[in-house]
């Protein structure tokens, strides 16, 4: 991928100096085998060709991707995690029969409910009077109780 050869027509990501950030572009020109001059498919305008300006803006947004890579990542973890431990206490009351969920639904944290929508579910705590997290195959939420 890296060592394919350019020739003018290609398409190639570069910095636009009229819409300001990355686009795709077809190369015009080259010089020493490197574009030299690119044409912006979206506004169409000719100039020559720049890697993006290492400005305060570009790197805070390289940073934003980062972190959202890692935030993706982080949620996929513990999604993981809740399904494993969505399985373990699904496994561990298996010998107990769900409760149908509705709204006025009275339940112990450790218990299992049945939700038409999530289907089965592990209480894992009751917030006060009427608010419960239930762990579901797809995760843990919040829902009415009591
Ligand atoms: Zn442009």
């Amino acid at each position: 991928m890296t060592n394919k050869t350019l020739s003018p027509g290609d398409i190639l990501d570069a910095y636009c100096t009229k819409c300001r950030k990355m686009m795709n572009h077809t190369l015009i020109a080259l010089v020493d085998e490197k574009p030299s001059r690119v044409k912006c498919n979206t506004c169409e305008g000719e100039h020559n060709f720049r890697n993006p300006p290492k400005t305060k803006k570009s790197a805070s947004s390289g940073r934003t991707t980062a972190a959202a890579t890692k935030k993706a990542l982080a949620i996929e973890a513990k999604k993981t995690e809740q399904r494993e431990e969505w399985e373990k206490s699904c496994a561990a009351l298996a010998n107990t029969s769900p409760t149908t969920y509705s709204m006025d639904i009275v339940v112990k944290a450790k218990t299992l409910v049945q939700h038409k929508k999530f289907g089965l579910g592990v209480v894992q705590n009751v917030i006060g009077e009427n608010k419960m997290t239930v762990l579901f195959q797809d995760g843990e939420k919040l829902l009415r109780c009591g």
